[in-house]
């Protein structure tokens, strides 16, 4: 599963940051996820919460922030792509990503990452 890679690797920055702070807890796990990542938030959560199971961030709380896709196109646009639908799948939005003032296919600049923002600890 696409989303169980992912979350192996944000687990273990949580782990790594939370060793690092003497944490005897983990109590709040906030992740930006970029739509572009096509991740399921729900399938993140379930995979974070199997792989902290048995460590301090086993009862850990989630919250997943969106980043919106941002592009870039040669006429000089930079900013919102054309459409941002919710449940269009990866390949029918990357081709959404076209520049709203030409048309053109653009450079996505934005809305890729997917990163722990920040973790609440006692
Ligand atoms: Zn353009």
């Amino acid at each position: 599963m696409h989303e169980y890679s992912l979350a192996v690797d944000l687990m273990e920055s949580v782990l790594t940051t939370a060793k690092e702070n003497n944490a005897k807890a983990v109590n709040l796990i906030s992740v930006k996820v970029g739509r572009i990542t096509h991740v399921n938030p729900a399938q993140l959560e379930f995979c974070l919460k199997s792989i902290g199971d048995g460590t301090i961030a086993e009862n850990a709380s989630y919250s997943f922030e969106y980043i919106e896709p941002e592009i870039r196109c040669v006429c000089g646009y930079a900013g919102k792509p054309n459409e941002t639908a919710d449940d269009l799948d990866m390949l029918e939005y990357l081709v959404s990503l076209v520049c709203p003032l030409c048309g053109r296919n653009t450079e996505v600049i934005g809305g890729t990452e997917l990163v722990v923002d920040s973790i609440d600890i006692d």
